[in-house]
C-alpha cells in the first residue's frame, strides 16, 4: 500500500525519525487517501513527547498540550502532531479523566473509534493496519475498534460518529456496533449540543442526507431533539427524506427541507436549541414559512415580492419551491406541471425585473425623504408617504420620476 504524502507531512515525519523517534500519518487523513478521497486535514501521531516534539520544530502552537497535541506550522499550514496516547477512564460517558503518554503505536491506535480510522502510515513501515481497517474500507463497514458496547459507554459522541462516516462514505454498520448504539442511545444527553449540531450538519451535508433517520431509528433524538425525532417517525418522514436527497447541499437548504412540515416557531426553537447562527436560524425559518405563500404571475405582484422578500431570500425562495415540487413529483408519482410552469413563469420575471433595474425599495425610488421634507412634509408623514409613493411605483413603474412623484403626493 503506498500513500503519496503532502511534502510538509513528509518533512515533519523525517524530522522526528531522524531524531529518534517515530511518526505516522493516522486516521481520517490514511483512511480518505485509501478511498481516493482528498483528505481534509493530515494529523500525525508519534512517540516524541509533546515538548520533544516543540522543540523540533521551529513554529509550533499547543493547541492540545495536555492530551498530547501540538500544532506544527510548516509554510503557513498547520498539522497536529499528537503523541501515542492512552485514554484514561472515561467517567463522564464523554471524556477520559486523564491521558498516559504511551511509547508504542498499537496503543494510540486501540484507543480511536472506528476501524477505518485506526490504520497509520508512513513511507518506511507502510500501512499499519492492526484492526482489519483495510477489510471494512474494502466492503464499506463501520466496526468499533474493539467492544462496541464498551467503546459507546467511554465516549456517546462516537454513536453519533458512526452514523455520521455511515452518511459521508455511503457505508453500513456492523451488526455489533449498530446493536451497541441501539442499547446506549440514551447516553447522547451527556455529549455537548456543539458537538450535537457538527455531527447533524456534517450528516445532512453528505451524499447520504436521508441517513438522518438512522439517528432517529438508533433512538438517538427522541431525548435530544424530539421535535426532529416526530419529524423522522410521523407522516411527513418519506416525503422529508426524499427533499433531502434532492436538496441543495447547503445546511440552509438541507435544514429547510428537514423542516418542511413544520412551522416558524418550531424551526426557529429547534435551531435556537442546536445554538446555531442567526443568519442560519433566520434564514431557515423564513424560507420553510414564506414558501407557503404563492406569488401572483404578473410583474408588479413579482416586484411586491421583491420588495417583501428581498432579492437573495426571494431566490432561496424559488430554488426551495422546485425542490418540493421534485419531491412531490417523486414520493406521488404524479407529475406536476402546471405548478412547475408557475415557477419558470416567475423565476422569467424575476430576472427581467432584475435586468432592467426595476424599482423595487425605497433607494430605488426618484425621490427621497429629503425631497419630501423640502417639500413641507414632516415626521412620520415623510415615512408613509415614501411607503405609498413606492407602492405605486411597484404597480407602475413609469411613475418613477421626481416631477411625477411629487405632483402625486396631493392626491395620497
Ligand atoms: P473528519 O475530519 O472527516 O471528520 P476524522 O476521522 O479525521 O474525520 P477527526 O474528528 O478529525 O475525524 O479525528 C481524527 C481521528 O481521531 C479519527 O480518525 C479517529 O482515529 C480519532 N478520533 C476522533 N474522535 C474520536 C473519538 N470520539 N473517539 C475515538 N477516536 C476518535
Ligand atoms: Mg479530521
Amino acid at each position: 500500500m503506498y500513500i503519496e504524502l503532502p511534502e510538509n507531512v513528509k518533512s515533519i515525519i523525517e524530522v522526528l525519525y531522524s531524531n529518534g523517534y517515530e511518526a505516522y500519518a493516522v486516521g481520517g487523513c490514511v483512511r480518505d487517501s485509501v478511498l481516493g478521497r482528498k483528505p481534509k486535514d493530515w494529523d500525525i501521531t508519534t512517540s516524541a513527547l509533546p515538548q520533544e516534539v516543540k522543540s523540533l520544530f521551529k513554529k509550533t502552537i499547543d493547541t492540545g498540550i495536555k492530551h498530547g497535541t501540538v500544532t506544527v506550522m510548516i509554510k503557513g499550514e498547520g498539522y497536529e502532531v499528537t503523541t501515542y496516547r492512552i485514554d484514561g477512564v472515561y467517567k463522564d460517558g464523554r471524556h477520559p479523566e486523564n491521558v498516559t503518554f504511551s511509547s508504542k503505536l498499537t496503543e494510540d491506535l486501540q484507543r480511536r473509534d472506528f476501524t477505518i480510522n485506526a490504520m497509520a502510515y508512513n513511507d518506511k513501515v507502510g500501512l499499519v493496519d492492526q484492526f482489519e481497517g483495510m477489510k471494512d474500507l474494502q466492503e464499506g463497514i463501520i466496526r468499533c475498534v474493539g467492544n462496541p458496547s464498551e467503546r459507546f459507554g467511554e465516549d456517546a459522541l462516537r454513536m453519533m460518529r458512526a452514523i455520521r462516516f455511515c452518511a459521508q462514505l455511503g457505508f453500513h454498520m456492523d451488526d455489533n456496533t449498530y446493536k451497541a448504539i441501539v442499547q446506549l442511545a440514551p447516553n447522547i444527553i451527556k455529549v455537548s449540543v456543539e458537538r450535537i449540531q457538527v455531527e447533524l450538519v456534517k450528516t445532512l451535508l453528505s451524499e447520504n442526507p436521508d441517513y438522518v433517520q438512522k439517528f432517529q431509528e438508533a433512538g438517538l433524538f427522541i431525548d435530544i431533539l424530539p421535535k426532529i425525532d416526530k419529524i423522522l417517525s410521523g407522516k411527513y418522514k418519506k416525503s422529508t427524506l426524499t427533499m433531502l436527497k434532492l436538496s441543495e447541499p447547503t445546511a440552509i437548504f438541507r435544514y429547510a427541507a428537514l423542516f418542511y412540515s413544520i412551522g416558524y416557531e418550531d424551526i426557529q426553537e429547534i435551531l435556537k436549541s442546536l445554538k446555531l447562527d442567526n443568519y442560519t436560524i433566520d434564514t431557515v425559518s423564513k424560507l420553510v414559512s414564506y414558501s407557503k405563500n404563492t406569488i401572483e404571475e404578473n410583474e408588479p405582484a413579482v416586484r411586491e415580492a421583491l420588495h417583501k422578500y428581498g432579492k437573495d431570500m426571494l431566490n432561496l425562495m424559488l430554488k426551495y419551491e422546485k425542490t418540493v415540487i421534485a419531491t412531490k413529483e417523486a414520493v406521488t408519482g404524479i407529475l406536476l406541471p402546471a405548478r412547475k410552469k408557475h415557477l419558470a413563469v416567475i423565476e422569467n420575471m424575476v430576472s427581467c425585473i432584475i435586468e432592467r433595474g426595476d424599482c423595487f425599495t425605497l433607494k430605488d425610488l426618484d425621490i427621497t425623504g429629503n425631497d419630501l421634507i423640502e417639500y413641507g412634509l414632516k415626521g412620520k408623514e415623510v415615512g408613509r408617504v415614501l411607503g405609498l409613493l413606492l407602492d405605486i411605483v411597484i404597480e407602475n413603474q413609469k411613475l418613477n420620476d421626481k416631477q411625477t412623484l411629487i405632483a402625486l403626493i396631493e392626491h395620497l
